[in-house]
């Protein structure tokens, strides 16, 4: 199914322009145990729903931005660099 991404440098492009580097996670502590290690590397929440994901913009900039991603309808709520905001 093919939608929308607004990248925060190029604007509005096809999702094909895109590679997606999935959910945005947190990363635990080094000494963090195992198993939470492994959830970190193995696990994923798999959301109905709005959730906050990795795209890498590879026909444009080439640079990695957040989009927060209806995953039941594949509408973008927003997109941003790591670390700023930018809505759709
Ligand atoms: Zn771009």
């Amino acid at each position: 199914m093919a939608f929308w991404l607004a990248c925060p440098g190029c604007g509005r492009r096809s999702v094909e322009e895109f590679r997606f580097g999935g959910e945005v996670l947190s990363r635990p502590d080094p000494d963090a145990p195992t198993a939470e290690w492994n959830d970190y590397f193995y696990n994923r929440r798999n959301v109905q729903g709005v959730q906050r994901e990795w795209w890498y913009h590879r026909l444009g900039c080439r640079k990695w931005l957040i989009a927060e991603r209806d995953t039941r309808d594949n509408t973008v709520v927003s997109t941003a660099w790591p670390g700023g905001v930018s809505k759709d």
